[in-house]
């Protein structure tokens, strides 16, 4: 969409009343809400050419695929879940097709179903009771801080009952795939970085996890269908925000943050003249020169970014508070990465392979001769498609690998694992 030539354009300058940051599920959702209270003066500025940011779907083959979100999380309670129950996004008679996992050694050995199944409900039970820490009145045994601590102190005194020492490593290794799997759902490296306090108050919402016929990005259209086109700015990355400008002293705010905040005036833009505007508030500046003034500011800049720009994009700085959270609460990296087969090849029963790797005794620091041990499992979306999980560094040194490189090691991969030299090489890898 080009907007040089609106009606609003005055050098390049747009007034409006609300300027909203990011066109992703935050970003949309206020303009959904903005717009279906009445309120349509509003301009939402997006970098990409795209909305939905986290939330994107594409083409593989005849297939379309979710690279982000894919799941609503819960039923009752859940907005995203009413929001596509409303519009008929939902097949509520969809019959969940059973879910048949098999988890095999470096060695091509599948362990037994019963193994697996008694480590599951086992690893469960230690997460538990790690969430149990923040509603209860005990304290965790003294210097076991995280979770990643707490559930290898239980698993250590599980597995110490255990004699047979074959039967104790095969369970070890499925203890170390769980915690893995665990670090793609927490977004992070490694699970010694959860706080095991803090990690109780994350409450699920009932009813399971559901998926879209159409797929997680179907969630778009509703949102998107009634913000008008012509509020939209794609490819506007916002460069700075100049807040608070109008501010005298701390008593004239509305802003819940006043009584923290540096009551302190940025210098508006020099040429811009503001007995035109007498309500304005805040400024936008994007990349590209354009300047949105208005009188509030909706920002939903992922924390990612605001990790690194915090300190440059806000004029008057951000409360130090704010700053302070931005900079401890945890950015991980999760990547799915997709391979697509011109035929099946994993028997039609089972959904997904968990990967049990040995455990290395020495990590060394090259990332290159292990990174693809953090891939914890294969699931099956169709018989044609496969996805595999990774995430923390490992899943960043992976991005920066050719596509070739990947498909190729996880071919090794499930050529090893399901020990079968005639796993097909995929047609395409995405991640
Ligand atoms: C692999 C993966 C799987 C996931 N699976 C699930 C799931 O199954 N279920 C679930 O509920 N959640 C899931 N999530 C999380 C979910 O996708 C996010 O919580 C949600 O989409 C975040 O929405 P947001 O609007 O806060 O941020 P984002 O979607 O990141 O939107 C922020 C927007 O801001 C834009 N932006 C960035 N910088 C600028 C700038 N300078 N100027 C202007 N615009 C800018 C970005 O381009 C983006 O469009 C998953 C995430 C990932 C990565």
């Amino acid at each position: 969409m080009d907007h040089n030539d609106s009606e609003e354009s005055d050098n390049n300058i747009y007034i409006t009343k609300i300027i909203i940051i990011g066109a992703g599920m935050a970003g949309l959702s206020a303009a959904y809400h903005l717009t279906r209270n009445g309120i349509t003066d509003f301009k939402i500025l997006e970098a990409r050419n795209r909305i939905g940011g986290r939330i994107v779907q594409i083409p593989i083959g005849d297939q379309k695929v979710e690279l982000g979100a894919n799941w609503i999380h819960g039923v009752l309670g859940n907005p995203v879940y009413e929001l596509a129950m409303q519009n008929g996004l939902v097949d509520i008679m969809t019959i969940p097709t059973p879910h048949k996992v098999i988890a095999a050694t470096e060695q091509g050995k599948q362990v037994p179903f019963t193994t697996l199944h008694e480590i599951y409900e086992a690893y469960l039970c230690f997460l538990k009771r790690c969430e149990e820490y923040f509603i209860s009145q005990y304290l965790p045994p003294e210097g076991v801080d995280s979770v990643g601590e707490h559930i290898k102190l239980e698993i250590n005194l599980y597995l110490e009952q255990i004699k047979n020492q074959q039967d104790r490593h095969l369970r070890e290794l499925l203890f170390e795939c769980l915690l893995k799997r665990e670090t793609c759902i927490s977004g992070c490296d490694d699970m010694s970085e959860i706080d095991l306090i803090e990690i109780g108050s994350y409450t699920e919402l009932q009813g399971g996890n559901i998926v879209l016929p159409k797929g997680y990005s179907s969630i778009l259209e509703p949102l998107s269908n009634v913000i008008p086109g012509e509020n939209l700015f794609l490819k506007h990355p916002v460069r700075h925000v100049k807040w608070n400008f109008r501010k005298k002293s701390g008593n004239d705010s509305d802003s819940d943050d006043s009584d923290r905040t540096v009551i302190e005036s940025p210098s508006p833009s020099e040429e811009l003249n503001y007995e035109k505007y007498p309500n304005s508030k805040v400024e936008v500046i994007c990349d590209n020169g354009k300047k949105f003034i208005g009188e509030h500011v909706i920002c939903t800049l992922p924390l990612g970014v605001l990790k690194h720009n915090a300190n440059t994009i806000f004029q008057p700085p951000l409360p130090t508070y704010k700053l302070e959270a931005i900079d401890r609460l945890l950015f991980g990296t999760v990547d799915k990465i997709f391979l697509e087969y011109e035929r099946p090849f994993l028997h039609p029963s089972i959904t997904e392979v968990l990967l049990l790797w040995e455990t290395e005794k020495e990590k060394s620091p090259d990332l290159s001769e292990y990174w693809y041990k953090k891939i914890y499992s294969f699931s099956k979306i169709t018989e044609t498609l496969i996805l595999g999980w990774i995430s923390g560094k490992e899943a960043e040194y992976m991005e920066t690998l050719p596509n070739q490189v990947i498909s190729d090691t996880c071919t090794s991969i499930l050529r090893k694992f399901l020990n079968d030299p005639f796993v097909p090489k995929p047609k395409t890898c995405i991640w």
